[in-house]
């Protein structure tokens, strides 16, 4: 039921942090694994460490905000592996400042990657799924996604967004055996949060306080997750925004 053996899997940001975790859990359930980041450097140490697990992995190198070069990926996988099974868009970012202090190019720069490129990537994917006759997209929101926060309005507002779209994408490709998903971490330990975790006192103590599993979470703990909203046993799950927090969105 997990098997994604011959399932081609594409994860954007899959060179680090939460997008190798879940790229490490998808290639060890059988999957073949594009990864996709900007840093070469990054992109060839994520394939170094996945092809030591024995899983079939290639990097690609794309921003994802850049339309012309999102259709570029996906026509290159099209046309080398004649498919795309799982598409997860994972790639994303934050400017930590209070709304008052925002400029333009700030905010579009957070929505651009952590919204519009989820919007390029997923429209991409659409003609190769279909082609397949059906396929997983998995958008990856945030906690944030359901509450605010005083220094990410933008953050916030494109995680949001990233759960309407996931509706959306689900109801529109239904009929094509294509099912869309949010997944909404907590509080991950990876090189997103390490500034904030390191710069703004008390952070670390309020999340351990507010997340009832008492601890931050890892990469690893979003692996699970990828695997069964990648896999058949998801078949009848579409359109859901399912936390993945230690508790925190139920406190
Ligand atoms: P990291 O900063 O560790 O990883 C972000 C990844 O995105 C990197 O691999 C980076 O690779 C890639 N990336 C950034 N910009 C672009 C771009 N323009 N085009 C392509 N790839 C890009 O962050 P996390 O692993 O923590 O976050 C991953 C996702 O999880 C994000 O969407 C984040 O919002 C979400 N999330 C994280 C939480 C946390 O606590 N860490 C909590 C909730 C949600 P490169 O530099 O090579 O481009």
């Amino acid at each position: 039921m997990f098997d994604l053996t011959e399932r081609i899997a594409l994860v954007t940001g899959g060179n680090g942090g939460i997008g190798l975790g879940m790229a490490r859990g998808l290639g060890q359930a059988g999957a073949t694994l594009i990864v996709v980041g900007r840093n070469a450097e990054k992109s060839a140490a994520a394939l170094r460490e996945l092809q030591s697990l024995g899983i079939r992995a290639e990097a690609q190198a794309c921003d994802v905000t850049d339309e012309a070069a999102v259709q570029a990926l996906f026509a290159d996988v099209d046309r080398r592996h004649g498919r795309l099974d799982i598409l997860v868009n994972n790639a994303g970012s934050t400017v930590r400042k209070p709304p008052q202090d925002f400029t333009l190019d700030e905010w579009k720069s957070v929505m651009d990657l952590n919204l519009t490129g989820a919007f390029l990537c997923a429209r991409a994917a659409y003609p190769l799924m279909k082609k397949a006759g059906g396929g997983k997209v998995i958008n990856i929101g945030s906690i944030m996604s359901l509450f605010g926060a005083p220094y990410a309005p933008a953050y916030c507002a494109s995680k949001g967004g990233i759960v309407q779209l996931t509706k959306s994408l689900a109801l529109a490709w239904a009929k094509d055996g294509i099912q869309a998903n949010a997944v909404l971490p907590g509080w991950i330990d990876t090189e997103l949060t390490v500034g904030a975790r390191n710069q703004v006192p008390g952070l670390n103590e309020r999340v351990l306080a507010r997340t009832p599993a008492g601890r931050w979470g890892t990469p690893q703990d979003l692996a699970g997750i990828a695997v069964f909203l990648a896999s058949d046993a998801s078949d009848f799950v579409t359109g859901a925004a399912i936390p993945v927090d230690g508790g925190y969105a139920a406190a």
